[in-house]
């Protein structure tokens, strides 16, 4: 019986509104503009909810004189209900649109999807905040009761014929079609949802273990030099063994300032919170900073840095540049030139840093960034790999190109964000 009334037709329709419903959460999942904004959302799910609205009608299940039949309210529920009034009045003008380019004005369709319009938007902040079984209930019961309602509008104000296949296609199948076009839609939501999630979890992660490290590598000259002190204080230790405990209670403690410096320059009590950042802006902060250490080592600093915003927080991101242009500066003992830029392509920006320094063998370029790996007598080998986490978290990538005794040109590529960074940051950069 059931068979009999599942046709070609019918699947297309329910083909028309899948698609679009995938479509929509493809595009809604890779575009992180869209993410951001709401009407950007509202807008993409109206768009794609309006080309399956005009997919059914223009591929009906069937047609008789008085009616066009398909799933069109379908994809308007959907819309209207998920988007609120704006995405279901938009989808309202799309449908009267298409329903009178393609077959005519038809007054009784005007009447129909204005109430299913007027209804379904007023539903829609309940629904919005239903959980997600109560939202299947309600979408399956409103679909019913919005078609039972119309047909008997219909009936009464044109003397509408109800035949059986119209109670078919128009009351009993959608209903059961749009629960499942919610719960497609709330499934694919939840995915979405879970992944951000995780990501947002691996960055905690990031940040909880270097924490972790922090206290642990301080830890260890601390110790040594409580030991040492303590022998001290004996007070009774030739003259010469007192002056050597003395300068190794002084080494470690630079060791541990080298290790707080390499991590946390800028650590502030909650360094969490993303914003946009101004590469420009930063970069030259780290670059004045820098300068002074750069000029007791006889190095030429120079700059050519385009405007452009990445998502971040500032802190962490002069930590990794502070970092990076330190190891340039140290990789440049006599002297040499510093040259730092920042690109802005488009969708990412570009940052390069090239020094004229020792450079790095290919064994060296392929262990950077490793923890604890340093060339340098006193080195804490923290320094590049905080700043290749800090890259990571970013979501950018980098790249190294270094010739020994010749120098080293490091590539780090950011994605751009469209944001404007806060102006109290323009502003006290200005
Ligand atoms: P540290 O600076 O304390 O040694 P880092 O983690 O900052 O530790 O750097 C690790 C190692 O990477 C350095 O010891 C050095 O060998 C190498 N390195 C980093 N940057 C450069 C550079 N610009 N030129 C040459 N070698 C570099
Ligand atoms: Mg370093």
């Amino acid at each position: 019986m059931a068979g009999l009334y599942i046709n070609q037709h019918v699947l297309n329709n329910l083909f028309y509104i899948l698609v679009t419903i995938f479509a929509f959460s493809f595009i809604y999942d890779h575009s992180r503009a869209i993410r951001q904004r709401p009407l950007y959302g509202q807008a993409l799910l109206g768009a794609c909810l309006a080309l399956a609205a005009v997919l059914c009608m223009k591929f009906p299940i069937y047609m008789d004189p008085l009616c066009v039949h398909d799933f069109r309210q379908i994809p308007f529920l959907l819309g209207t209900l998920y988007g609120g009034g704006a995405v279901g009045a938009v989808l309202f003008v799309v449908l009267m649109l298409a329903r009178t380019v393609l077959y005519g004005f038809q007054p009784l369709t005007l009447i129909v999807y204005a109430i299913m319009f007027a209804i379904a938007a007023a539903a829609s902040p309940l629904f919005r905040k239903l959980p997600q079984p109560s939202k299947l209930v309600m979408s399956l019961w409103l679909t019913f009761l919005l078609a039972v309602l119309t047909t008997f509008v219909a009936v009464i104000v044109a003397d509408f014929p109800v035949t059986k296949p119209y109670i078919v296609y128009f009351i009993m199948m959608p209903p059961f079609v749009m629960m499942f076009a919610v719960y497609l839609m709330e499934t694919l939501h939840e995915a979405q949802l879970a992944r951000a999630e995780l990501m947002k979890m691996e960055k905690m992660q990031i940040v909880s273990q270097m924490a972790a490290s922090i206290s642990h590598e301080i830890r260890n000259p601390l110790t040594v030099v409580k030991g040492f002190i303590q022998l001290l204080q004996t007070g009774r230790l030739p003259r010469e063994t007192e002056e050597r405990y003395i300068r190794i209670a002084l080494e470690e403690l630079e060791r541990a300032e080298a290790i707080i410096r390499d991590y946390l320059t800028f650590a502030k009590p909650a360094p969490k919170e993303t914003e946009p950042i101004d590469v420009a802006t930063q970069l030259q902060k780290v670059l004045q900073m820098i300068t002074p250490m750069a000029h007791m080592h006889s190095i030429h600093v120079s700059s050519s840095l385009e405007h452009g915003v990445v998502i971040g927080n500032v802190q962490y991101f002069q930590q990794c540049f502070l970092n990076l242009l330190k190891n340039s500066i140290e990789a440049m003992p006599n002297g040499g030139t510093l040259h730092v830029a920042a690109e802005n392509r488009g969708a990412s920006v570009v940052i390069t840093i090239s020094d004229n320094g020792v450079g790095m063998t290919k064994e060296q370029v392929r262990r950077f960034g490793e923890p604890y790996f340093s060339t340098k007598e006193k080195g804490t080998g923290l320094g590049a790999m905080v700043a290749v986490k800090i890259i990571e978290q970013m979501g950018g990538t980098w790249t190294i190109e270094s010739a020994v005794q010749k120098g080293t040109t490091l590539t780090i590529t950011l994605p751009a964000s469209r944001l404007r960074p806060p102006t109290a940051e323009q502003s006290a950069a200005g």
